[in-house]
């Protein structure tokens, strides 16, 4: 399928290893230009590399962490006025209720609400002004199922969702589209250091955490960065005007809900 939009530009946030690079894959594979971040400059210039010479697009490197204010500006500088954005950042970690203070919170909200927020307040507008747009926000399986240990991220997550609720019906009359895509367990870095946590508590292998975790997918077995990365893209594509506000869950079935 011709996703219809080659020659657009897309910033990626936190994209040089997993769901983020999944999803430059899929836009790089339809042909949209992009700016690719991450905080590591050396794992960013290898995957920008790699996706010059896949998919023959331009790739421009912003290495910046894109939860502080001085890193999201120089990464909006190098945006300037993109059609596509995905918003992306690590996520917070996982704990107990009890012992989470209030900083641990504002630096769960800075990271995964109001950084997407500030990355949408800075580039709606241009979208909006061109008639055309897209934002795909990556946030998490635990918006519609709460994760107990990941609460930090499911209480951040739970807001960002909310704000794209009434925004994405904002902008809608512009072309533009806002909606998120949530992620069950995914075979990333995140998943690994997540899984290496749980087999050191349990006291078991990593494969046996692998194995009983998938076992409670009824896939059986974890998604791939390339499967997200396809939804994404089509997500950005012209096909997807008229998915508006949506929270899409890949987690091969894992959330047990019939709605
Ligand atoms: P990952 O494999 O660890 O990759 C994270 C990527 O983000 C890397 O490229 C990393 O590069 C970059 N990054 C992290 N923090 C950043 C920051 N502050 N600024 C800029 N770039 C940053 O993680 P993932 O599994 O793809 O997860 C992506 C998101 O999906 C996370 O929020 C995670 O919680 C969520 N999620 C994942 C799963 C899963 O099963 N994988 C499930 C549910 C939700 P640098 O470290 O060099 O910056």
């Amino acid at each position: 399928m011709d996703l219809g939009i080659r020659g657009r530009r897309a910033l990626v946030c936190a994209g040089s290893k997993g769901l983020g690079r999944g999803c430059a894959e899929a836009l790089a594979a339809a042909g949209v230009d992009l700016v690719l971040n991450a905080r590591g400059a050396t794992a960013l210039a290898e995957t920008a590399a790699a996706i010059r010479s896949a998919h023959g697009v331009k790739v421009t490197e912003a290495a910046a962490d894109i939860t502080t204010e001085a890193g999201r500006a120089a990464v909006l500088e190098l945006a300037g006025g993109v059609d596509i954005l995905v918003t992306n950042a690590g996520g917070p970690p996982p704990g107990l209720w009890r012992d989470w203070a209030r900083d641990d919170f504002i630096r769960a909200l800075d990271a995964n609400m109001l950084t997407p927020i500030a990355l949408m307040t800075a580039l709606l507008p241009g979208m909006a002004d061109r008639g055309w747009g897209r934002v795909v926000n990556i946030t998490s399986q635990s918006v519609k199922a709460p994760i107990a240990e990941l609460g930090l991220s499911n209480a951040a997550r739970s807001g960002l969702t909310g704000y794209v609720a009434g925004t994405a019906r904002q902008v809608a009359p512009f072309g533009v589209t806002i909606n998120n895509l949530l992620p069950g367990i995914h075979a990333t870095d995140r998943a690994d250091a997540l899984d290496q946590g749980a087999a050191r508590a349990q006291g078991i292998s990593l494969e046996a955490v692998r194995a009983a975790r998938a076992a409670t997918i009824p896939a059986r077995r974890y998604g791939t960065a390339a499967e997200f990365g396809a939804m994404c893209a089509f997500l950005s594509s012209v096909h997807a005007g008229f998915i508006v506000g949506q929270n899409i869950l890949l987690d091969g079935g894992a959330t047990n809900a019939t709605f």
